[in-house]
């Protein structure tokens, strides 16, 4: 054994205060990254063209030969995939791999229609293991932390993504799954869990539920959450960081894509490491369908570079984001997607003004005498969508008073957002609590013709 040099030195350190669980990966000079992702890009092309008659029709329609694939900027020759395309194959057509050479299948609820269902072969498994273990390292979670997974287990991809990428780290994991939010406090307290992995929803949903049993979870083990699965708002993330007494981490994933895990973000919280060794982001203009130059806000659109069961090709996830490869000053190079700050179905055009969701949150949970629990309730009246919200008072404010904290909920929506919106006080309690995915949305507009 020789001398250990300093610059090995130097990488053992930051490994360990950066949190690299792939070192060589995550920091891979960018230069380097664009050639294993061109690689990785022809061959995953390859497979959907050889495998998936769907993409080979659109090639042979486009004219497009998986060859011409030379640059990374080929790819944008390339038609979209978009979400009805899974619904359109149900249940297995777009997969390249025949069903008994899977591992998993998993599938959305399907609120409409026909569930979208995944599937992924050991290898799709594996990676995602590892690419939600390295998340959850950047976030700051180590080997032996206790890991509390209260994301859905079953079809939903969160509990058994989160599970198998905190194993994977080496961490012990209480597979809790959502409700029983009782038993959810407890076991967080007597395990001595350190990491919480849920909805933003439902961990204020738990921390709620601690408070009215006289338990403060600020005193537990907690120190990291990793919250997904829904857009939230900087808002909802100090008042569950105040609540929890955690330091609150993004993380972003869709199972159309793999599933939680496909970018996190890392301790200098400045937006989301996409995962681009696995990965190909684009961020588009939604109408055009241009690609837009880095820094510009657009639906975000991915390319999975690796999948085999299901490969991906500029999958419109209907995400409005932002991308930057600026350095980090974590030390990884890949790119950042800035938090999404809602999705385009989302969007609702209040009187010409586009209003995401997550844009009220923000507004509602800095007010005082309200709790963090509401919803928004859209209807249409003519060619209009109208908004009310439904906001809920804190426990010691008088019913009295609610008329003067709807007044000045709607004063701060029109001067923040710049939408008129009825409010609606409610008694504490009374509006709906999360289990996993919260409903903040009750669209109560004619469906069709939208
Ligand atoms: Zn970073």
């Amino acid at each position: 054994m020789g001398a250990i040099t300093r610059a090995e030195v130097g990488i053992d350190a930051s490994n360990r205060a950066h949190g690299y669980l792939h070192p060589a990966q995550e920091t891979m000079p960018r230069e380097q990254l664009a050639d294993l992702q061109l690689a990785r890009l022809r061959d995953s092309v390859r497979n959907a063209y050889d495998h998936v008659p769907m993409h080979r029709a659109r090639f042979d329609a486009a004219g497009i030969n998986p060859e011409d694939i030379r640059t990374l900027a080929d790819l944008q020759r390339l038609p979209f995939t978009v979400k009805a395309d899974l619904r359109d194959h149900y249940p297995f057509a777009m997969f390249a791999r025949p069903c008994g050479e899977l591992a998993r299948l998993h599938a959305s609820s399907g609120t409409t229609g026909k569930p979208t269902v995944v599937g992924y072969t050991r290898q799709d498994i594996d990676n995602w293991a590892d690419l939600m273990a390295r998340s959850l390292a950047a976030a700051g979670a180590r080997q032996g932390d206790v890991v509390h997974n209260a994301y859905g287990y079953g079809l939903f991809t969160g509990g058994l993504g989160a599970h198998y990428g905190a194993e994977r780290l080496g961490a012990v994991v209480v597979p809790m799954s959502g409700g029983s939010t009782e038993r959810q406090v407890a076991l967080i307290m007597d395990f001595g869990a350190r990491v919480l992995c849920a909805t933003p929803s439902y961990a204020l949903a738990i921390a709620e539920v601690a408070e009215s049993q006289g338990v403060d979870l600020r005193t537990s083990a907690l120190e990291i959450g990793m919250f997904g699965a829904e857009p939230w708002s900087q808002a909802m993330r100090i008042e569950i960081e105040a609540r929890l007494g955690l330091k609150a981490v993004d993380i972003y994933g869709l199972s159309e894509i793999m599933g939680p895990g496909v970018a996190c973000e890392c301790a200098c919280r400045s937006g989301l490491h996409g995962w681009e060794d696995h990965f190909l982001f684009e961020v588009i203009d939604p109408d055009s369908g241009r690609v837009l130059p880095e820094g510009e806000a657009g639906e975000l659109v991915i390319t999975t570079l690796t999948k085999q069961a299901l490969p991906m090709l500029r999958y419109r996830t209907r995400d409005i984001t932002r991308l930057t490869s600026a350095p980090c000053d974590c030390g990884r190079t890949h790119v950042r997607i800035l938090r999404i700050t809602g999705r385009n179905d989302d969007m609702l055009i209040i009187r010409g003004v586009n209003v995401y969701p997550s844009q009220i949150e923000a507004v509602l949970i800095g007010r005082p005498a309200i709790a963090p629990h509401y919803q928004i309730v859209v209807q249409r009246h003519g060619t209009l969508d109208e908004v009310s919200l439904e906001v809920e008072a804190l426990p010691y404010v008088p019913a009295d008073t609610y008329r003067a904290v709807a007044h000045d909920v709607a004063h701060h929506v029109k001067s923040l957002i710049g939408i008129s919106a009825d409010v609606c006080v409610k008694a504490p309690g009374t509006i709906p609590r999360s289990q996993g995915k919260a409903v903040r949305v009750r669209d109560l507009r004619p469906k069709g013709g939208q």
